[in-house]
């Protein structure tokens, strides 16, 4: 149970003495659980009651594959205000998408399990293991983005690519977001978009320091007061300079800048880097004239698939590169695996073994995959880890679609 909420209970009971008498009676301790419903409810849970205990949802959770969690029993105990806010159960649901697809009462897992981490978030209560969700919060407080770099350096990764500033009029903003502007790994993945937006003569630009994190991952933490001022200020940035049509790399900007940003009375034209690709290629922009003679397979992340059903895009533009072979793992498209990056994981430690993307590497092996490829960097993050810890650089590479295509046009 969560000590706090009772604890602010009793001392409003206690502050009356008859209260105090009516407190002691046995019957009257589902006081302060019935206090926690409230604050539940108030947060966003009421979802949480609708469950009639089915367990569709812990059959179909990639945590059960690496070790023993139950989302059922997390809705249970928030249906009686049991809750204990400082587990780290409340934590591990990466919000991939697959249980509220499956749930027949809509419970909305992903919705009422950030309404538990608000109420952890409020009263600063977080397990070890989710600790660095502070850090990133101080640094997207300071600087505007999760890896404690400076907001100044923003742009630096577009050095020598003769990337311009955005202003009013251009053909798009590409927003690259906080991992491809600072992370040494992800820059390449920038690197290659701005060579192939250049090559095909794209009318395009940045927003460098006036970029700020497009806030989606934070918000899932709980933290919803700092994904509002992240959102503002982004949808601020977007008015002053007369942005319409936004390109992004990160399915999780695209998810939140076309589903959540709405929610501000806004509405831009959002595209993914692997839609975009496709409309380049079709419309004769793009010409594909190397090849790249690679057995490939594609992992759908799940902000792009799942929850934005682009599951097509990405596929026709591989199946363009000449000499390129694309084969399928299992638990494609709507089954996607979950590379457990998403719902904020990403800044919180996962126990080896315990790591989705390590199932993932381990199927595209299986499937004779030599590059396994998708279109996320919290994949590219947690794919590139696991490649790591299982010593399988030799084996297999992991892309960004967009590494694929600078390849083949230069
Ligand atoms: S699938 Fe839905 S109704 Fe079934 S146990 Fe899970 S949350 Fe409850
Ligand atoms: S959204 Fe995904 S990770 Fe979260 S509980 Fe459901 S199946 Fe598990």
């Amino acid at each position: 149970m969560n000590p706090q909420p009772a604890t602010r209970n009793q001392e409003r009971v206690t502050s009356n003495p008859e209260q105090v008498k009516d407190y002691e009676k046995p019957v009257e301790t589902v006081a302060p659980y019935k206090e926690i419903i409230e604050v539940i409810k108030t947060n966003g849970g009421e979802a949480f009651k609708r469950c009639y205990q089915c367990g569709l949802c812990d059959s179909v959770c990639p945590w059960n594959r690496v070790t023993t969690f139950s989302m059922r029993k997390i809705v249970r105990e928030a249906t009686f205000g049991l809750t204990e806010i400082e587990s780290e159960d409340i934590w591990r649901c990466t919000t991939c998408g697959r249980c509220p697809q499956r749930c027949p009462r809509d419970v909305r897992q992903i919705e009422s399990g950030v309404a538990l981490r608000r109420i952890a978030t409020e009263y600063g209560v977080f397990p070890t293991s989710v600790k660095p969700v502070r850090t990133a919060s101080a640094s997207l407080v300071g600087e505007g983005n999760p890896l404690s770099e400076e907001r100044k350096n923003r742009a630096l990764w577009a050095e020598g690519l003769s990337v311009k500033t955005f202003t009013e009029g251009m053909e798009i903003l590409y927003f690259p977001g906080c991992y491809l502007s600072y992370d040494p790994r992800l820059k390449k993945v920038a690197r290659a978009t701005a060579g192939i937006l250049n090559k095909a003569g794209v009318d395009y630009g940045i927003l460098g320091p006036e970029e700020n994190c497009c806030g989606e991952s934070i918000r899932k933490t709980g933290d919803e007061k700092l994904f509002r001022r992240l959102a503002k200020e982004n949808i601020k940035s977007f008015i002053d300079h007369g942005v319409k049509k936004i390109l992004v790399s990160s399915p999780h900007c695209y998810h939140t800048f076309k589903n959540e940003y709405p929610e501000f009375m806004v509405n831009f034209e959002i595209v993914h880097l692997s839609q975009y690709l496709f409309e380049l290629i079709h419309q004769g922009r793009l010409e594909l004239s190397r090849e790249y003679g690679k057995k490939v397979t594609y992992h759908d992340p799940c902000y792009l698939g799942r929850h934005n059903g682009i599951f097509d895009e990405p596929r026709e533009v591989l199946k363009k590169v000449p000499g390129l072979e694309l084969t399928e793992m299992p638990d494609s498209r709507k089954d996607s695996l979950c590379c457990g990056g998403g719902g904020g994981r990403i800044w919180m430690e996962t126990q080896k073994g315990e790591r989705f993307s390590e199932l993932r590497l381990e199927q595209a092996m299986r499937v004779g995959a030599e590059v396994l490829v998708t279109a996320c960097p919290y994949c590219i993050t947690m794919l590139e880890d696991s490649r790591l810890t299982l010593d399988v650089t030799e084996k297999i590479d992991v892309k960004d679609i967009t590494e694929i295509i600078q390849e083949v046009i230069e």
